[in-house]
């Protein structure tokens, strides 16, 4: 099937066409220049950017796929989770086409977006398999037993994400945002045991009820106080060592906990999504950890795992395929969609 796929849950519009298992477009604009200065993603900026791209991104995306809007199967966007205003304009936009074209309209869950988007560069979803989203709004474990309908929560972050707790530190370090990529790009002339920053949630008494949970705010404060602490004492700031200590110890957590959680299910393949998937040293430790104990690792390139259209349409290529039926024309936006519910 052919299905046009469309994202607007935060700060990217995404217009993505996929035929099958080809990606034919991914058009994407950012309004992520225009919240910069924020140091953060402003709901109400987001939302008319994503009004003034959503046009433009259909046309550029048709275009890019040498196909006619008529052309299409369905039309699939996400519902949610996300910023209420953001989805709004994707939902209605996607509303629109449907109605005017007279095709299926899918309401998907972003987050199984995520994990469906490998589908792209991977073929076929090995399922079950062990999922790890780590992004600037997520950092969850799920289960996926089938992304098209059953896909069980196994852990998340109680309280930072990971992209977030990267987007601190790199502020503290006076990076500018998104501080991932930057964090990512320093840590690489440090030293990663320069300081041994804590790992939220590992000890002995997290594992009955915080096993598969994440937590990063304790890290980023941890980050702060040493900061503080050396300037202080008027010593200059060991900007790289202290980002390779720090995203250390993100990555050694999120490695750990899905190689744990991968082998606690019994699945041998583990995929990893979201912006911080894009991270250099997630991406060498998780293939190391996982090796070692027979594990698949799949981890999409790093423009795949950042949100796009073409992750909403591979989604809506599965439901397609796999004779889902579509939702209805009145679908909402859901800006708390649980991951348990993959169609609106
Ligand atoms: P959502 O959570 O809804 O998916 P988002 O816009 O935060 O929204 P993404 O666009 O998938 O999600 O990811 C952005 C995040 O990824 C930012 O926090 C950014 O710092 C982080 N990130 C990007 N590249 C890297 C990298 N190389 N290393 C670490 N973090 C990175
Ligand atoms: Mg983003
Ligand atoms: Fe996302």
């Amino acid at each position: 099937p052919l299905v046009l796929g469309i994202e607007t849950s935060c700060d990217e519009t995404g217009v993505g066409i996929v035929r099958g298992s080809t990606l034919l477009a991914d058009a994407i604009a950012s309004s992520l220049d225009e919240h910069a200065r924020f140091g953060g993603v402003v709901p109400e900026v987001a939302s008319r950017a994503h009004l003034e791209a959503m046009v433009p991104g259909i046309e550029r995306a048709c275009k890019q796929a040498n196909v006619r809007l008529d052309d299409v199967d369905a039309i699939a966007v996400t519902s949610g989770p996300g910023l209420a205003g953001a989805l709004l304009v994707g939902v209605a936009s996607a509303k629109a086409l449907a109605l005017g074209l007279g095709k299926p309209l899918y309401g998907v869950n972003h987050l199984a977006a995520h994990v469906a988007v490998d589908t792209l560069e991977h073929g076929p979803l090995p399922e079950p398999c062990l999922a790890m989203l780590v992004s600037g709004g997520h950092s969850s474990l799920l289960l996926v037993e089938d992304v098209t309908q059953k896909i069980d929560p196994l852990g998340s972050t109680i309280d930072d994400a990971a992209g977030e707790a990267f987007d601190k530190v790199a502020r503290l370090l006076g990076l500018p945002f998104p501080g991932g990529p930057y964090i990512d790009r320093e840590a690489k002339q440090g030293d990663n045991a320069y300081v041994t920053f804590p790992r939220g949630l590992t000890g002995p008494r997290d594992f009955e009820r915080h096993r598969f949970d994440f937590s990063f705010s304790g890290l980023k404060t941890a980050v702060a106080r040493w900061v503080e602490a050396r300037e202080r004492s008027g010593e200059p700031i060991p900007v790289a060592d202290v980002a390779a200590s720090f995203q250390e110890a993100v990555c050694d957590v999120l490695t750990r906990k899905a190689v744990d959680a991968c082998k606690n299910a019994g699945v041998t393949d583990l995929l990893i999504g979201g912006g911080v998937a894009a991270n250099s040293r997630l991406r060498v430790l998780a293939e190391e950890r996982a090796g070692k104990v027979g594990i698949r690792v799949r981890v999409p390139r790093p423009g795949l795992c950042t949100d796009n259209g073409a992750m909403v349409a591979a989604l809506g290529v599965e439901l397609v395929s796999r004779g889902v039926s579509p939702s209805a024309l009145d679908l909402p936006a859901d800006s708390s969609m649980p991951v348990t519910s993959v169609l609106a």
